[in-house]
């Protein structure tokens, strides 16, 4: 299978999503998972046209509301592999009361994020994860405000799967992402994704000096929350690999009592009449 379409790009040349893009292809290729099974699902931001560059199934929903869809698909076809995608500002502002409550939820799928600290397709305004201080044409004298922590927002609500990628760094976010869908349960996978047109702060080369890669630490636990919080607190979030990973994660799913493993659109609907009858005899 090839995730590629022919559409031609809307994004700046350059721009950081270009790599969250690619990687997400080639997760979906290695892991052998054919077009027709995957939906993408994406808000607004230049990061929600995302679901228009993959050979999918593409839902393209209003500001903020993509976990919300994103859910919902998944609760009528589990047979489907679903990927929720947006930015920032989608995510953590408009959308932010979505995120909390899929965090703890755990409906088994991805939600990838397009983090570039600002608001890209209305031109540069500070964004819910812009630093405290960054100036922007309608910021001039800087940010008042601190940014969202996002990562650790997701471990103090019970998230499963918290992680974090660099779009330049290719082969860590490949593999990032393939466990991510693989994981039973709500995955966060939060990419530093550089808008190279209007964050000039934020650069690509701000994020190769800066982060912290979690693989190059052999003695790190993915599996203790304690310590993947204290990393986030002496890191400022400024990290890249697999942060917590719940081995004994269960999904929303099969928590539902008679839940069935089948799509909506491959169940059995076909009913006995009298079992029919039964029913329509109640109302009378
Ligand atoms: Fe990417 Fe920024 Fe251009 Fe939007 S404005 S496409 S985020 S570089």
């Amino acid at each position: 299978a090839d995730f590629r379409t022919s559409e031609k790009s809307w994004w700046c040349p350059g721009c950081g999503d270009f790599g969250v893009l690619a990687a997400l292809q080639k997760a979906l290729v290695d892991l052998q998972i054919e077009p027709e099974k995957v939906a993408v699902v994406s808000g607004i931001g230049c990061s929600g046209k995302i679901g228009n560059y993959i050979n999918s199934y593409n839902l393209h929903t209003v500001h903020g509301r993509a976990l919300a869809a994103a859910q919902a698909l998944k609760l009528a076809n589990r047979e489907l592999t679903v990927i929720a995608a947006g930015g920032d500002g989608d995510g953590f502002a408009i959308g932010m009361g979505h995120y909390m409550h899929a965090l703890r939820r755990n409906v088994n799928i991805t939600y990838i994020v397009m983090d570039n600290m600002i608001y890209g397709l209305t031109k540069g305004q500070t964004s819910p994860t812009s630093e405290t201080g960054f100036t922007t044409k309608s910021t001039p004298t800087g940010n008042l405000e601190s940014p969202v922590n996002q990562l650790q927002l997701a471990l103090a609500s019970g998230c499963g799967f918290v992680a974090s990628g660099f779009s330049a760094n290719q082969k860590q976010l490949v593999e990032i992402i393939k466990r991510a869908i693989q994981h039973p349960g709500f995955a966060l996978v939060s990419t530093y994704s550089p808008c190279v047109t209007f964050n000039r702060v934020n650069t690509f080369d701000f994020f190769k000096q800066n982060l912290v890669n979690l693989d190059e630490d052999p003695s790190y636990n993915r599996h203790d929350r304690f310590a993947a919080m204290k990393k986030l607190m002496e890191t400022q979030e400024l990290v890249t690999g697999i942060i917590y990973e719940d081995p004994e994660s269960v999904p929303y799913e099969d928590r539902v009592p008679g839940f069935r493993e089948q799509g909506i659109v491959n169940q059995d609907w076909t009913m006995d009449p009298a079992v029919w009858e039964q029913i329509v005899a109640q109302y009378k």
